[in-house]
């Protein structure tokens, strides 16, 4: 990825000639800053293709997602700086040169292409700038179909500029081939088609949905997730829209087992799903319960629905025995007794496995989870590999205690249940 930054700037850095005068360098720091927002805007498409082998190199889809962010923000901002630097540098002229640079006349299509592909940008990242009130899922993804919208017209403002220039064209492809990829390859290389075999009430507001493979089992470890897209004309919302969700099932367990909690339109048609209906599963995705050092001890701390990882992770220890897997402390942080999901199932499994240990705490009676309380029933949770999982402000917290406790960030694993 970093190749792909610093190509561009070489192959477009300017000769130490055409640099005289504070105009032409102004000129030349906007061409490479729009060179710059393009080539982040190509970077941010592919780490959002989601290729298993990129995903890897980044330790998970949720961190590339971060990084995606992190860089479509600093995309946009560049391609800000390219406008407003080719002006600065017109103003040499005259002001109405200037103006002229940042309007154009109509007929001028590049320069337009590349003011709608800014544009198009600025409204697909407007609501996560929290400039919006929550947004829905469906939505949110629609936004995106306008980022790959801009992506394309920006490419286009370049190669309708320089069409001799050879950079373009390889952004070109590049940009071209993460949108294909995502788009039409993904959904056909890495999904398969599941039947709903049971629909199991887990509690008021969560259902366990069991799926029998139709296309050949997928391969998964715990803590990875799905996009789950269900097939069932019956349901009131979200016929054949993707959702991310947690396997809860244990790996190599015949079924697919997912706990869904019912938080929008999609969750709680699913609650009533039809038996015998279809969906689609793409993934498996994430790595969330993947250690640092297998042999090192671990502490699970899963709050609400942010439980269903470690779900499976208690599933495995039943299923597989406890050979080859080290001792696991859960901590179940739950708001109140009716809503710690599954927690009768682990806490059997934690009696029948000496791999496994769970201890329950209830935020409505004792508050947010303190030091105290993890070192009072976990003496050792200093020295183990650490998993979160849970609402962003319940994984804030704990993030603190934890490296109050002693344990070194990079001990630290956590997964927050956002949009991906
Ligand atoms: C990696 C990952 C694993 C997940 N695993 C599970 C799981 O095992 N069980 C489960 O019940 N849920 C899980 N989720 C959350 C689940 O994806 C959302 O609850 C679901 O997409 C909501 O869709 P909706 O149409 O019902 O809600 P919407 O109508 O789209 O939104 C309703 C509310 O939910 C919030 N929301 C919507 N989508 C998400 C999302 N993807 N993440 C967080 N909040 C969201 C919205 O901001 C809004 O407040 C997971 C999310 C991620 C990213």
């Amino acid at each position: 990825m970093g190749i792909l930054l610093a190509l561009p700037l070489v192959l477009a850095w300017p000769d130490a000639g055409r640099l005289v005068g504070a105009s032409a360098w102004l000129h030349e720091a906007g061409r490479l800053a729009g060179v710059l927002g393009l080539s982040m805007m190509v970077v941010a498409a592919l780490l959002s293709a989601r290729i298993p082998v990129i995903e890897r190199w980044f330790g998970g889809l949720p961190r590339l997602w971060w990084l995606h962010r992190g860089i479509g923000y600093a995309a946009f901002i560049l391609i800000m700086l390219h406008v407003l630097l080719l002006a600065f540098a017109a103003l040499d002229v005259s002001l109405d040169a200037a103006i002229a640079t940042l309007f154009p006349p109509l007929s001028a299509l590049a320069i337009w292409a590349g003011w709608v592909a800014w544009a198009l940008l600025l409204i697909a990242i407007w609501p996560t700038l929290g400039a919006t009130a929550q947004i829905n899922y469906q939505r949110w993804k629609g936004l995106h179909l306008l980022a790959a919208g801009a992506l394309l017209l920006a490419l286009a403002h370049g190669l309708w500029l320089a069409p001799q220039d050879a950079l373009w064209w390889l952004l070109g492809a590049l940009g071209v081939a993460a949108i294909g990829w995502r788009k039409l390859l993904s959904p056909l290389v890495a999904r398969r088609l599941h039947e709903v075999t049971a629909v199991e009430r887990i509690a008021t507001d969560v259902v366990e949905i069991s799926l029998q493979p139709l296309q050949g089992r997928m391969r998964y470890e715990a803590g990875q997730f799905v996009y789950l897209a269900p097939l069932d004309p019956a349901i009131s919302a979200g016929y054949g829209e993707e959702h991310p969700y947690t396997i809860a099932s244990a790996p190599g367990d015949d079924l697919v087992r997912i706990g869904i909690k019912d938080l929008g339109d999609a969750s709680h048609a699913l609650q009533d799903v039809s038996l015998g209906s279809k969906a689609w599963l793409e993934g498996p995705y994430g790595d969330l319960l993947k250690p640092l050092d297998p042999s090192r001890r671990q502490l699970w701390i899963g709050g609400g629905i942010g439980i269903t990882p470690f779900v499976s992770g208690a599933r495995a220890r039943a299923r597989r025995g406890v050979a080859g897997m080290t001792h696991a402390h859960l901590f179940y942080l739950a708001d109140r007794p009716e809503r710690a999901y599954y927690l009768d199932m682990i806490a059997g499994i934690a009696n029948d496995t000496v791999e496994l240990d769970v201890t329950v705490h209830y935020f409505s009676e004792l508050g947010p989870v303190t030091a105290a309380f993890l070192q009072e029933h976990c003496e050792d949770c200093a020295a183990r590999e650490a998993f979160i999982c849970g609402p962003p402000a319940m994984i804030a917290h704990v993030r603190k205690v934890l490296e109050a406790i002693g344990i070194p960030r990079h001990r630290i694993h956590a997964e927050v249940f956002d949009f991906l």
